[in-house]
């Protein structure tokens, strides 16, 4: 059974239903060929077994190599070169599986080919289960800046097998727990209660976790709440951007060398303080997010040697201007953000920023 969600495609979240991936793409998207489009790591681990579960004959397996640097429109031009020497044609379904950069790229793949094919996302990392693979927005990275390039296409399924995470990097599960505590920040804070409880578990056990898998639908279905309501990102959606204006901007600043999971948790942090010195927040706000970080293993406080100024400017993206302020979603209390009168994010002067990453506190 798929989990219970206001989603026009079923997300289905359990231990071994990567056995059942069959029935699932023969029940959603039926096609004449299926595309299983993966990196070599996740290939070489999971590809075989997600062929075997297919009309024999009918699949093939396409892939690049791992790593963001890889999501690009060369490799958007070779994939769907292959798949027209393959003899690919609108009757084909794409099979997403790996991680984000695998779910963004074979989604844009599925999105453009012939106008459009179907997609299921088979998700492998804790990030990818948690975010990447529900909502549909698909994209590819540019010189001038991440995702620019892209597309709105809603998967015909979602298929999240948490046994997969076993075989995960403690780096990278680690880098998906941020989302989580976002989730539950931005939208429930039982869910926030519930993400903290099982923190020492996860951190021993990683995915092996006894509460791990529920947690991963908790997050679904938050995520699937929001976007449900505002597909497009014209409103609702922008409380997702928590922890992001100044997580990219740290990101960026640092040349991607920090993981995507440590410098939202840093923006986390840094936020609900603005959301404090705004006034906007309850006081306890940035110190039950400080608890909940570092409780995951992520860091609380930007790395030494950064610049309050350099991470301010980056605030502003690729824009040569800047205007004096930056849009922010706020949080007011764990699980309620700030709704600014619909448009869910605030504007905040540099100052406020500034005092914000300035202070140590
Ligand atoms: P990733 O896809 O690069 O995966 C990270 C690494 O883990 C890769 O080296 C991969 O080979 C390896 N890996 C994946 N699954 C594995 C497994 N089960 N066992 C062992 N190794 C495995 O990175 P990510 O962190 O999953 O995703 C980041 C990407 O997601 C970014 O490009 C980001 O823009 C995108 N993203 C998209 C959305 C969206 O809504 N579309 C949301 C959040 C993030």
């Amino acid at each position: 059974m798929p989990l219970r969600l206001a989603l026009n495609y079923p997300v289905y979240c359990r231990a071994g239903v990567l056995s059942e991936l069959g029935e699932i793409v023969a029940n959603t998207a039926p096609a004449h060929r299926y595309a299983i489009i993966s990196d070599e790591s996740v290939a070489a681990l999971y590809a075989e077994r997600i062929a075997e579960r297919l009309p024999r004959g009918a699949s093939k397996v396409f892939t690049i190599p791992p790593g963001e640097q890889h999501k690009t429109r060369e490799n958007w031009s070779q994939l769907t070169d292959a798949l027209f020497r393959w003899g690919a044609g609108r009757d084909t379904t794409v099979l997403a599986l790996g991680g984000g950069v695998i779910g963004d790229l074979a989604g844009f793949v599925a999105a453009t080919f012939m106008r459009g094919v179907p997609v299921v996302q088979v998700p492998t990392t804790l990030l990818a289960m948690v975010d990447a693979s529900v909502g549909g927005k698909t994209a590819i990275d540019t010189p001038f800046g991440k995702n620019l390039v892209g597309a709105f296409h809603d998967p015909s399924a979602v298929v999240m097998d948490p046994d997969v995470l076993t075989s995960l990097s403690p780096d990278l599960l680690r880098a998906g727990l941020a989302e989580m505590i976002k989730h539950g920040v931005v939208a429930d804070s039982a869910y926030f209660d519930a993400v903290m409880r099982e923190f020492p578990a996860i951190r021993t056990q990683r995915a092996a976790a006894p509460g791990l898998t529920e947690l991963i639908a908790g997050s679904v279905r938050i995520k699937s709440h929001v976007v449900s309501q505002d597909a497009k990102e014209g409103g609702l959606r922008q409380v997702l951007n928590f922890g992001h204006t100044i997580g990219h901007a740290i990101e960026r600043e640092l040349n991607y060398s920090i993981a995507h999971g440590e410098a939202v948790a840093i923006g986390m942090v840094l936020e609900a303080r603005v959301a404090e010195l705004l006034g906007l927040a309850t006081v306890r706000l940035e110190a039950a997010i400080v608890e909940a970080v570092d409780a995951s293993g992520l860091p609380t406080a930007i790395p030494a040697g950064l610049s309050p100024d350099a991470v301010l400017a980056a605030t502003y993206g690729d824009k040569k201007t800047r205007s004096g302020s930056v849009r922010y979603a706020l949080p007011r209390r764990i699980g309620e953000m700030e709704p600014a009168g619909g448009q869910w994010a605030v504007p905040v002067t540099d100052e406020v920023v500034l005092a914000a990453l300035a202070s140590t506190r």
